[in-house]
């Protein structure tokens, strides 16, 4: 099997964590990431930014919170046309 450098597996890191990855890859990676724990810490930095993105995204914002947010735009929107108007 191809033995991979950390350049080369870190250029690959994404492609590797994405759930499409190919098996070979994914193969590659782990046989480096179990003797490399400079390469662990990375994947793990970037697993740990990935599940924060992934939790703000489930968080929606309370419907009132939107319609007072869209509300302040709208009459902020109107107030600014006017005094250029
Ligand atoms: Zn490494």
């Amino acid at each position: 099997m191809k033995r991979l450098s950390c350049q080369e597996v870190l250029d690959q890191l994404w492609e590797y964590l994405d759930d499409d990855a190919r098996s070979e890859l994914r193969t590659a990676i782990d046989g480096h990431l179990a003797n490399c724990s400079h390469c662990q810490l990375e994947v793990d930095s970037i697993q740990h930014t990935i599940h924060l993105y992934q939790a703000k995204e489930n968080v929606s914002v309370p419907v009132h919170l939107s319609e007072k947010l869209t509300n302040a735009l709208n009459s902020a929107y109107k107030e600014s046309g006017q005094s250029r108007d």
